[in-house]
């Protein structure tokens, strides 16, 4: 077996590159085409039959793939020791790779952490997204405000895509559809369609093992074929048409032209996967017996549209009939509904949808009525709710409905999540089927989260449990074994002060704040949401330094905030707190009567290697959705397997991380679920509690400048009765933050309870997600 510098010096030579002078970007693109062409040849041809699922997602967040795969292929020592040969280290060499941008968040990231647990499960689990060429966007602060700046994120060393050159596919919009009988068939022809090219590129996800190598296929839009007749104007809007579907992630849908393009992004990706399905299908057997061994999932609603897409190949291309059809979707599709808030649920206007994908709402149209008609008949106790559970209905396309309506099973992200998804948002589907619903506790992959991400501490772990947790994460619990190993929470104290050190060295580089290594790290990075309550956070820490101004001897050791987090760029709301909480930042970091016991920094750009380098450091992770509003959240388990305790709500998979870790190992607070749908005056708040009267007033006094800028948010609390219901749990917060306080004056305590999480986590990874996933909802594969 040639070993990796064999293989380097064999690939420069072809590419007549000297090693010499070679830079950083050049040793990245060589060591990826070795990876790569390894990878490729380690695939095993396998047996074609055996299940397969594909895992449809608007969305994946894989993170850098150049250190993952030569980690996979053992040979992270090969190539750091060849590189410094060079006087090259290896780490500025990773660092060079961009992150692939092909999502925004958690939803991306739980996709990404299923590919990883499949392929070292050994499944055969596929990703089926879209290519785009630039992402949400790049993040950057400018006086304390968010500017978007594209993310080009495939320019510059980033890891090859390989393309598929026999998988091409016509995706097509708009039109007429027209139908007539031949024989005993009903034939359908399309006039006056728009047409654009799906082009499918991979890349190999694979195992530790090696055994498995996945695919995670993605497709790119672009023109069809150059019409000779068309003037080059026309050729140049024909190529605008088609490339800009898989330009942007989310592109702005808050006009009508906007809604249209994201429309044809999810048409897009269903359609193209689809066909590929069939092609597959027919190379293997035909279509008939092919959904015996394939199954899709949807992440979301956004992919929903699978369902009338393969109706359409069934019926129209296919000549099966609706039943036959519909028979073979229902049983082969699943879907997880990931949110609860009501402003999420997709709906698209009629007026918009019709025109856009005919074919695709005269078949909606079909299953709504016959899902209708169906109801009237078989549930009559039901009969005044049809109008609330259609898929057509009140001038809308309700995706949600779609999705519940053709799946075979649905599921919820967390215990609390998917109660509330039976009980309330899709109560009535649920009880005229409690067997389709199932629930799955979101999972994160702990080889990525703790063993790469935390190398010293997977060491740690190693040494004490020997390293099988690497494949069965539950052997994790043998940890709880040390609790009382003074030698060993030391050791973890340590840990966590060199990562603490190394997160100053690297990403606070940036910041003119300087940070105490010693000092407390508080942590809150996600997205920036009003459900997130990242401003009763920043509410809380201009208290405290209220407080740390009267008295800084109040705290007997430095405190640090860090945030970090992006806005959707339409959310004024959002944008404003990412303001506030870079004045509060100015103001309070450079005080100097508070003695240094206070710093707040806001970290820009937030994406997977600054979770890497983020997560690791974190001493408290801030969980503080408003009870029943995090579906479950996963930014909460990477924290707790990197030893941090979480100050949280009862919400979501905090919940059960409590019931695994035990609820003295954490600092929960506030209302529960239940409490939130009681009746709230956030006002009586304000008028009985000085410290909250103290933190809103600032707001609107001219405090931080003379014009009331913050005056939207002292609305929004006050007036607009604060929808999620900080004032409501600032007390309890408060005081939660005091125990944080008083607990971390000891020290081996402290570690004791980092201890007890980290060792409780096995739970939380995504291989018990992915068996759940196997016993409750794939049941085949
Ligand atoms: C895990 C992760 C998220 C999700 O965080 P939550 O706290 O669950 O909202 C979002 N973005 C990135 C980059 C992540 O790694």
């Amino acid at each position: 077996m040639d070993s990796l510098k064999m293989l380097l010096l064999k690939e420069s030579q072809q590419h007549h590159l000297s090693l010499q002078d070679a830079s950083l970007e050049t040793w990245h693109d060589l060591l990826s085409r070795v990876v790569q062409k390894k990878i490729s040849t380690n695939r095993i041809a396998k047996d074609t039959y055996a299940t397969q699922l594909f895992y449809f997602s608007m969305e994946f967040l894989p993170g850098r793939f150049l250190r993952n795969n030569l980690d996979h292929l053992g040979w992270l020592d090969q190539a750091k020791s060849f590189l410094s040969t060079y006087e090259i280290d290896l780490h500025d060499v990773l660092n060079t790779e961009n992150d692939p941008a092909l999502g925004n968040g958690g939803l991306g990231r739980l996709a990404s952490c299923f590919l990883d647990s499949m392929a070292n499960k050994k499944l055969r689990g596929h990703g089926m997204g879209l290519l785009y060429e630039y992402g949400l966007f790049k993040q950057e602060f400018l006086s304390g405000r968010q500017i978007e700046l594209p993310d080009r994120w495939k320019q510059s060393s980033s890891y090859e895509w390989e393309q598929k050159p026999d998988a091409e596919y016509t995706v097509s919009f708009w039109g007429k559809v027209h139908q007539h009988n031949n024989g005993d068939r009903l034939v359908f022809e399309y006039t006056d369609q728009e047409q654009v090219q799906a082009k499918l590129y991979s890349i190999p996800i694979t195992g530790y093992s090696q055994e498995q190598v996945n695919q995670l296929y993605l497709w790119k839009a672009c023109p069809t074929e150059i019409d000779p007749s068309l003037t080059a104007e026309q050729q140049l809007l024909k190529r605008k048409k088609a490339t800009e579907i898989t330009e942007f992630l989310y592109p702005d849908d808050s006009t009508s032209e906007g809604m249209i393009l994201r429309l044809k992004q999810q048409y897009f990706l269903v359609s193209a996967g689809a066909q590929h399905l069939f092609t597959l299908a027919h190379r293997h057997g035909g279509i008939r017996t092919f959904f015996n061994h394939y199954l899709v999932h949807i992440n979301d609603t956004h992919p929903s549209m699978i369902i009338p897409e393969l109706m359409r190949l069934f019926m129209d291309v296919e000549g099966l009939g609706w039943d036959e059809a519909w028979a073979i979707v229902t049983t082969s599709v699943h879907y997880t509904n990931h949110t609860l808030l009501a402003e999420a649920m997709e709906k698209w206007p009629i007026v918009l949808f019709q025109p856009l994908l005919p074919r695709i709402y005269e078949i909606i149209v079909e299953i709504n009525e016959r899902f209708c008609r169906s109801v009237w008949h078989h549930h009559s106790e039901k009969r005044d709710k049809i109008s609330d559970m259609a898929i057509v209905s009140y001038g809308h396309v309700h995706m949600v409905h779609l999705a519940v309506i053709g799946s075979n099973k649905v599921n919820g992200v967390s215990t609390l999540h998917s109660h509330l998804l039976q009980t309330e948002t899709l109560v009535n589907f649920a009880q005229m089927n409690p067997k389709k619903f199932t629930s799955v506790t979101n999972g994160i992959t702990h080889r990525f989260w703790l063993h790469r991400v935390n190398p010293a501490l997977s060491d740690l772990i190693n040494e004490a449990i020997g390293d099988t947790w690497l494949q069965d994460p539950f052997e994790l619990i043998k940890l709880a074994d040390f609790q009382t190993s003074t030698p060993f929470l030391e050791e973890l104290s340590k840990i966590k002060k060199r990562n603490k050190q190394t997160l100053i060295d690297t990403t606070l580089t940036f910041s003119e704040t300087k940070v105490d290594p010693g000092s407390l790290f508080d942590v809150h990075c996600k997205r920036l949401h009003g459900y997130k309550r990242q401003l009763l956070n920043a509410l809380h820490i201009w208290h405290l330094y209220t407080e740390l101004r009267e008295n800084p001897d109040r705290l007997p050791f430095p405190r640090t905030f860090l945030f970090a987090a992006k806005a959707a760029p339409g959310y004024a709301f959002a944008k404003k707190v990412i303001h506030y909480i870079h004045t509060i930042a100015s103001v309070i970091n450079k005080d100097a009567t508070i003695q240094g016991k206070l710093k707040v920094i806001f970290i820009e750009n937030y994406r997977i290697s600054l979770a890497e380098q983020l997560i690791p450091a974190a001493e408290v992770s801030e969980q503080i959705s408003l009870a029943g509003k995090e579906a479950s959240g996963t930014g909460n388990m990477k924290l707790m397997m990197n030893g941090a305790l979480t100050i949280g709500t009862r919400d979501g998979a905090t919940i059960e991380m409590a019931e695994h870790a035990g609820e003295d190992n954490m600092f929960l607070f506030g209302a529960n679920a239940a409490d939130t749908k009681k009746p709230y005056f956030s006002k009586s708040y304000y008028d009985k509690d000085i410290r909250i009267k103290n933190v809103l007033q600032p707001l609107v006094n001219g405090t931080f400048s003379d014009n009331a800028i913050y005056s939207d948010l002292y609305y929004s609390l006050i007036q607009n009765n604060d929808e999620y219901r900080l004032l409501q749990d600032f007390s309890s917060y408060a005081q939660a933050h005091k125990q944080i306080e008083l607990l971390y004056t000891d020290q081996l305590l402290w570690q004791k309870k980092s201890l007890a999480n980290i060792a409780a986590s096995g739970y939380f990874s995504s291989d018990r997600a992915i068996e759940d996933y196997q016993a409750r909802v794939w049941t085949s594969i």
